[in-house]
């Protein structure tokens, strides 16, 4: 799908720095947009972003987005917090007004009005954007920025463009397109693709959506980018390297960016809160802000709190879907039998196995006075397991949670005095690790398998009958099912490393 073959090199002046090259190639992948076409990625000889000289570009989609995908997106799949945190870190305090240019499905805006308590006025032109805007209620203009004249004399302390000077045919103009409604001292916001993200190295799925074929024109590179803002007249710029994405902040005033990540946190878990309480709540955004909020008091170990979510989301699921979650006979009932994206849909809310997997923790942690924990974290695997069978690409966090299920469940079962038990999980995240079973989308992740060894090693010694002095032992009378596992997480271990 991905060809890293060399090949001659493009002398196009890109959209990024108008250098002629000689620009080389790096990629070329075939364009979903336009059978038959294959596009070809050159990284400029000067400032080294990735241009596309030629090739048929998608703008927007005008389509109704499919049930399932913005249902999906609601209830597990949009990244809220990842999302509004380069606007927040911009906001000073008295200067609460935001402009999105480009804002999708609303949550940024929505956020703003929440928990800034500060205008947020967004423009979108997509299908995606008018369904936000009426299920957040957020002031939305479905529509290109230059095409709402109310906008066009207002200026805002912060304008946020996420993801979108990678689709326009000019980045310096959208630059100035933006500034113009910039209040003085305000700050432009930008998030986008970064070149230099684009390796070998990196796993195809990553590659392919920083890529984006047919859609994105031009990758900036973290210098291009900073260029970019330095010509378009700003004092004080600013561009991290986020891995995948770049984002930059600029502004005529030195910037002061909120950098306390506790301090973020908690002001997403409030906004939250706040959303997942709110009685006008329809059910999909209840459910995704209700699965979101459990999921960080969990993580951030405030359990009282995260024990009445749990609760409420028990009775909202058991109120729209018709089972309780924690009967595992029911669960398993509702969710095995689902062969498509669309049958899961209506049997079971998309975040469940996420919710049944932090609810192990929170199990595993005493917060659920008589829940069994291993029991827990075995039926998370198990739904996790099958929402990435029936559709794998849209269950990218079940992918990484399915294995950590398998290993926390280990874990429980090691501190309970089960270390031969813990040593089954343990066997089959390695063997998944080794040779993943037919079928099988996801690999375990690294982070995972490291985890998994680490553990391995206390089994290990759980295991190991002790040493009396009379008899001396010999490694065969250890239990050879566990010697096979420690030799396979071992192998696996020093592959990655290699
Ligand atoms: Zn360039």
């Amino acid at each position: 799908m991905l060809d890293w073959n060399p090949g001659p090199p493009s002398t196009a002046a890109g959209p990024c720095c108008g250098s002629e090259g000689p620009h080389s190639l790096v990629v070329s992948v075939a364009n979903p947009w336009a059978p038959g076409e294959t596009l070809h990625f050159y990284k400029c000889a000067d400032c080294h972003s990735l241009i596309v000289p030629d090739g048929a570009f998608h703008d927007y989609s005008d389509a109704e987005p499919a049930q399932v995908s913005w249902r999906h997106y609601v209830q597990l799949g949009a990244g809220i917090d990842v999302m509004v945190n380069p606007a927040e870190r911009a906001r000073a305090p008295n200067a609460s007004r935001l402009l999105d240019v480009g804002c999708g499905f609303g949550f940024t805006l929505d956020y703003w009005q929440h928990a800034v308590r500060g205008e947020a006025v967004g423009v979108e032109p997509s299908a995606f954007g008018r369904l936000g805007a009426k299920m957040l209620g957020v002031n939305l203009h479905v529509a290109l920025l230059a095409d709402v004249p109310s906008l066009q004399a207002r200026q805002f302390d912060v304008v946020l463009s996420s993801e979108v000077i990678e689709h326009v045919p000019d980045p310096a103009a959208f630059v100035r397109e933006l500034q113009r409604h910039l209040a003085p001292g305000g700050t432009l916001v930008l998030t986008t693709p970064n070149a230099g993200f684009v390796t070998q190295d990196v796993p195809l799925g990553l590659v392919l959506a920083t890529l984006s074929p047919g859609l994105h024109k031009l990758l900036l590179s973290r210098a291009a980018l900073e260029r970019l803002l330095g010509k378009a007249g700003f004092a004080h710029v600013r561009v991290d390297d986020a891995g995948q994405q770049l984002v930059a902040w600029a502004s005529d005033e030195p910037l002061s960016l909120q950098d306390d990540p506790a301090a973020l946190r908690s002001s997403y878990i409030s906004y939250l809160s706040r959303r997942w309480t709110d009685p006008s709540t329809g059910l999909d955004l209840r459910l995704g802000f209700g699965y979101r909020l459990f999921k960080e008091l969990v993580n951030g170990g405030r359990l009282d709190e995260a024990v009445p979510v749990a609760a409420g989301l028990q009775a909202l699921i058991q109120e729209h879907y018709k089972f309780d979650f924690t009967d595992r006979a029911a669960v398993l009932g509702a969710v095995l039998p689902t062969a498509q994206l669309d049958d899961y849909m209506a049997a079971a809310p998309f975040p469940l196995g996420p919710i049944l997997f932090f609810r192990a923790i929170a199990a595993a942690q005493g917060a659920l006075p008589g829940e069994d924990a291993a029991a827990g974290f075995a039926l998370a695997h198990e739904v996790l397991a099958q929402s990435i069978h029936v559709r794998p690409d849209h269950f990218q966090e079940a992918a990484a949670l399915a294995w950590a299920a398998l290993l926390e469940q280990a874990g429980v079962l090691l501190r309970a005095g089960q270390a031969g038990a813990a040593a089954s999980c343990l066997a089959r995240i390695a063997a998944a690790e080794t040779a993943p079973p037919a079928g099988c989308p996801t690999r375990v992740p690294a982070d995972v398998a490291q985890r998994a060894l680490a553990l391995a090693d206390e089994v290990k010694l759980a295991l190991t009958p002790p040493v009396s002095p009379a008899i001396p032992q010999s490694p065969k009378q250890r239990p050879r099912g566990f010697s096979a596992l420690w030799q396979h997480l071992r192998a696996s271990k020093e592959n990655q490393r290699t």
